[in-house]
């Protein structure tokens, strides 16, 4: 019997405000607990809730980008359970009129496009944290850090439209890098910036109805993500092969396992009581304010992919890769600022510039070859001052040094030999040494003509113009 699987994820994405969704306190990671906290946050009787209208704004912008529609007018609401990182008793969410819904984003798995639809987004506030700690006079205990709590999230609620796991990872990095590019959450998924529940069931094929979901919780890397659900498809194939049935249930996934397993159950979940809250007003939100944000979103990955193959000319390929993050999307077009040929600016960009990145795990924003520098070196290969081969040798002493690469080239003496007498004299050397082979070459094996280029360019120390000795190589040997 075949199965299909079916998907839909929720993804929570911490927005980077200055400020927390409802009070004015700070949102800074890694403060000594407690300190930035007020009564609101605090959730202490009588405080009230202000909303932030950056979130506001930063909610709009993730539903342009994800082409859903702005309701004019939504609603807070609480939702309400008992944790200890929870003083108010409730959550301040959106449930019926969320700000955002019926959107989608499209996405490529194996050359094909499909688009997954995005049910809505909502705002909400993040709740504490509890800390299992050794506490000094006291010994092993729980405390409650409310640093975090009331810091804003958009909860992302996909359709039920993803069929695999390669597809959920698609569409999970494809809206990463939207938030990212859209510079409304630093994305950061180990410390938990951009976390997703996946909800899966499977159906027979062919079958009209979707099977019982289960919903394992708080999956924080695209590689999980993909461990999560596959293991999960495989689980449920095998407990209905086995003539059992799926519960609907809520999992957790082990990293360090693989494996999913059970959290709670149907009947211990949460019934959340949702209803309005009535500290906060419906928040109306104008045609116009919709139209400012629009105007002011940045050139997102799609539409900058699109430009780079139309406009600038680049395969499919380089445009992905180049795209693919917006600060390395920015070094690119910077250096096309110096240097005018997308092509080789581009060869440069994937090829060496991310080489050595990725040898010293260094980001693209701390890079000490400035695209500025890059594009000098360009000119240089340009001018047959190097050749390109030369070139990546001045490049790794850009990187060690920061130097400009004409200092370079004259300090390590690496201007190319252009000088067709001296080239002459190399090759005259280089044919007198390997007699045996010329006679061999004459003969009619033509082959070895790489390996008197290979011995001249050899003997100029890789200095040789490699066009000039390819022409002055072939005239002697035919002569
Ligand atoms: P809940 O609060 O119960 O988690 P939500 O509406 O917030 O409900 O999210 C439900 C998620 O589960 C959505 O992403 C939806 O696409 C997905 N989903 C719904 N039905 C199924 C199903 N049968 N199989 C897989 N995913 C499903
Ligand atoms: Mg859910
Ligand atoms: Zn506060």
């Amino acid at each position: 019997m075949e199965y299909r699987a079916v998907i839909g994820l929720e993804v929570h994405v911490q927005l980077n405000t200055n400020t927390k969704i409802f009070c004015g306190c700070s949102t800074i990671f890694g403060a000594e607990p407690n300190s930035q906290t007020c009564p609101v946050c605090l959730g202490m009787p009588g405080a009230l809730p202000v909303l932030n209208r950056k979130v506001v704004e930063y909610a709009i912008k993730a539903g342009l980008a994800t082409n859903c529609q702005i309701a004019p007018r939504s609603i807070f609401a609480r939702k309400n359970y008992f944790y200890p990182d929870l003083p108010k008793g409730y959550q301040i969410s959106q449930y019926e009129l969320p700000i955002c819904s019926a959107g989608h984003l499209d996405i490529q798995v194996e050359g094909t496009a499909k688009r997954i639809g995005i049910t809505r987004i909502h705002m909400e506030e993040d709740a504490g944290k509890l800390v299992h700690a050794d506490v000094p006079g006291v010994g092993d205990d729980s405390c409650v850090d409310l640093n975090r709590a009331c810091t804003p999230l958009l909860e992302i609620v996909s359709e039920p439209d993803l069929r695999s796991a390669d597809e959920a990872v698609a569409y999970l990095k494809k809206l990463h890098q939207i938030v990212v590019y859209l510079g409304i959450s630093d994305g950061n998924m180990e410390e938990g910036s951009f976390r997703c529940d996946a909800n899966v069931s499977v159906m027979k094929v062919g079958a009209d109805k979707f099977g019982t979901r289960t919903e394992t919780k708080n999956v924080n890397s695209f590689k999980f993500v993909k461990q999560a659900i596959e293991y999960e498809i495989e689980r449920q194939i095998e407990v209905i092969e086995d003539g059992g049935k799926i519960v609907q249930e809520t999992r957790l996934f082990d990293p360090n396992t693989g494996v999913t397993r059970s959290m709670r159950g149907k009947e211990e979940a949460h019934d959340y009581r949702y209803f309005p809250d009535p500290d906060l007003v419906p928040l109306v939100i104008s045609n116009d304010w919709v139209e400012d944000v629009r105007l002011g979103l940045p050139e997102l990955p799609e539409a900058k992919r699109l430009r780079y193959m139309d406009e600038l000319g680049l395969p499919a390929y380089d445009a992905e890769v180049l795209t693919a993050s917006r600060e390395l999307a920015d070094y690119f077009e910077a250096c096309l600022e110096f240097h005018s040929q997308p092509k080789p600016v581009a060869n440069w960009v994937m090829g060496e510039v991310t080489r050595a990145l990725n040898e010293e795990s260094r980001s693209i924003t701390d890079t000490p070859v400035t695209p500025q520098l890059l594009a000098e070196l360009l000119q240089l290969i340009d001018k047959g001052t190097i050749s390109g081969k030369i070139a990546k040798t001045v490049f790794d002493e850009m990187w060690r040094t920061g130097k400009p690469p004409a200092q370079v080239v004259e300090e390590k003496g690496l201007v190319q030999v252009s000088d067709t007498g001296e080239i002459e004299r190399i090759i005259d050397e280089v044919l007198a040494r390997e007699a045996g082979q010329v006679a061999e070459y004459r003969s009619g094996k033509d082959k070895l003509f790489g390996f008197f280029v290979g011995q001249v360019m050899r003997a100029s120390k890789g200095k040789a113009n490699p066009a000039v000795v390819n022409e002055l190589l072939l005239k002697k040997l035919q002569g």
